[in-house]
């Protein structure tokens, strides 16, 4: 229990912390234990903080001086670097992420806030000239107040991944991350806030859920939001913002085809088959959820993918042995469960059962152990829609063209991964594949100087690389004319 001395995780407005008086417990999904108490945004909270983001904003010394923004996002950098461990700490107590993986989502701070710094300093703009003796520029100029809305499942790298352009644009922001996160939340909100240098209002955190997440999509005052979350909140997002048309940068769902062609090396392939379905416990936006095997590995794969699952350790991240942490909270572990209930009541076969830890010292903790289902309907919801857990389906193709139609027959496209040994068939694959990023031979490597998104249901606009500043500026042509005076 909280008590009247337990700390407050607190919103980030303006510079200072304010206390919006709604106290929540915080709670570690891997015990069930309170770990502390945060205080709810709401309108109020919301607007407080737009409201300083644009007084920040009316300052041109933010908006015009690339040098200050990039010298404080590399700040920024070396201070998310100096407090890693209490960040994969945090992450640990209350996501539920062993610290590999706490330290696997940290890492992408730091490397994110460096590659923007570097895009604040190497912006040149364009010029020509259109005819003789005279020009035509375009400068990009901020676009205002950012609304930054980020998912539960990894706050630190994806408040960052829209934070970071934003700042490097000039803009000034206000992040909504989510309730589930409160503590880590905080803790980000100190590391950005107390950046040397960081002028007040420039970057406001806010601890809160839909309702101040929707306060900043329909604030006039707010010009573009970065979202990262469901596809089905992003189409929501899309539509209120369209009513001050708006601009939205969407990174949503998906459900990445793991695709093993007939000359796949198995000893290495299947290693990482386990990781892209455990890393995050499932809740990944990458998380490999549908394995495509050639039919002449089928048999071998269902054997030796099986028993790595089995043995996948299952465990809070305060043991170092634990592969895998809990899901976010007990209801995720129940709808996970009903949705594999209703895969093998509509056909499909159970490989490996996992589901709910229901004994042992395990129990009190949102625990379930990964799952292998065979299916052949590919119009299964298991198969169609993300289930955000430890859920993996089987099946099995016999061309290449069968591989390509299944992996494209989805509404979303924002990864996949190609197994084989081949040179050629990988590199067809991945151009014929309808998918924002194509692995081959691995699985969810990301750089920030390449771009990430989606295709289809998977998002709009493009995070990382050097599109992801677009959803931040403005473009605007200068066509100067010069004084006519002759040369003398
Ligand atoms: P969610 O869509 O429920 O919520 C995401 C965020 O939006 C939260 O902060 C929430 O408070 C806020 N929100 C909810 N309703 C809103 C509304 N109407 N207006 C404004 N804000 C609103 O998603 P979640 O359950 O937190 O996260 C899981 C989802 O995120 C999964 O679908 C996952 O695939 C996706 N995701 C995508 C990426 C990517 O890069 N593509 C990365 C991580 C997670």
């Amino acid at each position: 229990m909280t008590t009247a001395d337990t700390p407050v995780a607190k919103h980030w407005i303006d510079g200072q912390w304010t206390d919006s008086g709604e106290h929540r417990e915080s709670v570690d999904p891997a015990t069930g234990e309170v770990i502390g108490s945060y205080a709810m945004a709401g309108l109020k909270e919301a607007r407080a903080a737009i409201e300083a983001a644009r007084r920040a904003f009316a300052d041109p010394a933010w908006r015009t001086d690339r040098l200050l923004r990039g010298k404080l996002l590399n700040r920024m950098a070396d201070r998310f670097e100096e407090r890693t461990d209490d960040l994969v700490e945090l992450l640990g107590r209350e996501n539920g992420k062993t610290h590999d993986q706490g330290r696997l989502e940290v890492a992408f701070a730091p490397e994110t806030l460096r590659f923007n710094a570097a895009l604040a300093l190497t912006d040149t703009g364009t010029n020509s000239q259109v005819t003789d003796g005279e020009l035509s520029m375009v400068v990009r100029q901020p676009v205002g107040v950012a609304g930054v809305i980020a998912p539960w499942n990894s706050p630190v790298a994806l408040g960052i991944r829209s934070l970071a352009p934003a700042l490097a644009a000039g803009c000034t922001a206000v992040m909504n991350l989510p309730w589930q996160t409160a503590q880590t939340n905080s803790l980000i909100a100190e590391i950005v806030g107390a950046t040397p240098g960081l002028p007040p209002g420039v970057a406001n955190t806010i601890t809160g859920g839909h309702v101040s997440g929707d306060a900043l999509v329909r604030s006039p005052d707010v010009p573009t939001i970065s979202f990262t979350g469901s596809t089905a909140t992003g189409k929501q997002i899309s539509a209120a913002a369209s009513a001050n048309l708006k601009r939205v940068g969407l990174e949503l769902g998906g459900k990445t085809p793991l695709i093993l062609f007939a000359d796949a090396d198995l000893e290495q392939a299947l290693p990482i088959v386990v990781s892209a379905l455990i890393v995050f416990s499932g809740q990944f936006c990458m998380t490999g959820s549908r394995l495509l095997v050639h039919q002449h590995l089928a048999d071998r794969v269902r054997r030796e993918l099986g028993a790595l699952l089995e043995a996948v350790r299952v465990g809070p991240a305060s043991d170092p042995a634990s592969e895998m942490g809990p899901i976010i909270d007990k209801p995720n572990v129940d709808r996970i469960d009903k949705i594999v209930e209703e895969a093998i009541s509509a056909g499909a076969q159970v490989i490996v059962r996992g589901g709910p830890v229901t004994d042992g010292p395990l129990a009190a903790g949102a625990f379930y152990r990964p799952t292998l289902l065979e299916v052949r309907d590919n119009s299964l919801p298991i198969v169609q829609d993300e289930v955000f857990g430890p859920v993996l389906t089987m099946q099995t193709f016999a061309t290449e063209a069968e591989a390509i139609a299944l992996a494209n027959d989805s509404q979303y496209g924002l990864s996949a991964s190609v197994f084989a040994r081949d040179v050629d068939v990988p590199l067809r694959v991945a151009l014929a594949l309808e998918s924002g990023s194509v692995w081959v031979n691995d699985w969810a490597r990301l750089h920030d100087q390449f771009e990430e998104g989606g295709f289809k249901g998977s998002g709009v606009g493009r995070m990382r690389g050097f599109a992801v500043i677009d959803d931040f500026i403005e473009f605007k042509h200068i066509r100067l004319r010069p004084g006519q005076t002759p040369a003398a």
